[in-house]
């Protein structure tokens, strides 16, 4: 038995679906014990159910992760269940509303800018008071949009939500160190998940006047989206003392899309 993560206990956000669940999934596989947070919602039901029968162990803690109430008590509930956090892939996010930037109100901002930024600054401040005492790894999934390249219109709140996260990343992984808690940004490509169903666009994005021209087949490895199973592979790799010398960085998973 070759299990990289043995006895270490996940939090992962967003664990309902997409990228966060094929990493509880992976993360259970390899001996984490998980704590599934997302929104109220039968997929992270079935997520932990998927967990169990696989002989994993998991708990489920409904939680918006803009709400720092619900956030602090989803950390709570995680340690008290299991003694402690070692590892949080800050995951959960969503596209939101797409439009114009003169035709983006401020609550779409507020709210794109609320799950994806803040989320992830809630979780990690949370979840820090059961990490510090025995260290771990902080993984956040950012996005290549916003950070080497244009993948949609009308993505601005959406596109500086990410870039964010790339920078509190950074500022993180150097207060943390003394703690030995890495931290460690991903940006993957297109990736085949549920996103679209929280994405919004506006009729006036079609008024967005940017060149664009999209390369057929536009990730140039397997010209396809990736699976969200490649993207779990990198997150068990940072999340495991494998990647004991790596902090404040950033790795892209995108089939070199964003090289086009
Ligand atoms: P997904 O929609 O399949 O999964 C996202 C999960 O986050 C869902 O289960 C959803 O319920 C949850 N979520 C949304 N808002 C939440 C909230 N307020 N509180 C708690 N949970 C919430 O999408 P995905 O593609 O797996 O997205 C995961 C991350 O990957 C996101 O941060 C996204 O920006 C990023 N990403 C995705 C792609 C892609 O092409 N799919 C590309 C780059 C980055």
């Amino acid at each position: 038995e070759n299990q990289r993560v043995k006895n270490k206990v996940a939090v992962i956000t967003g664990a309902g679906s997409g990228i966060g669940r094929a990493a509880a999934m992976k993360l259970a596989e390899h001996g984490a014990k998980i704590v599934l947070v997302d929104l109220l919602d039968e997929r992270s039901e079935k997520t932990r159910q998927a967990i169990r029968d696989a002989g994993g162990e998991a708990i489920f803690a409904d939680t918006d992760v803009s709400d720092p109430a619900r956030v602090e008590q989803a950390m709570q509930e995680a340690a008290k269940q299991f003694g402690g956090i070692d590892i949080l892939f800050a995951n959960a996010g969503v596209n939101g509303t797409l439009a114009p930037i003169q035709h983006l109100e401020p609550e779409d901002w507020d709210r794109t800018l609320g799950v994806n930024l803040k989320g992830t600054f809630l979780s990690v401040k949370y979840a820090l008071p059961h990490m510090t005492a025995r260290g771990g790894s902080i993984v956040i999934t950012s996005s290549i949009n916003g950070n080497r390249k244009f993948t949609g219109f009308g993505m601005s709140a959406y596109s500086a939500s990410k870039a964010g996260q790339v920078a509190f990343a950074k500022m993180a992984a150097l207060e943390l160190a003394h703690h030995r808690i890495r931290v460690n940004a991903i940006c993957p490509g297109a990736i085949e998940t549920n996103i679209g169903q929280n994405t919004h666009p506006t009729p006036e994005v079609n008024d967005i006047k940017i060149p664009v021209i999209y390369p057929e087949g536009n990730q140039p490895l397997e010209r396809r989206a990736g699976h969200p199973n490649q993207v779990a592979d990198l997150v068990l790799f940072l999340a495991s003392d494998e990647s004991s010398h790596i902090t404040g960085t950033t790795v892209y998973i995108d089939g070199a899309e964003s090289l086009l």
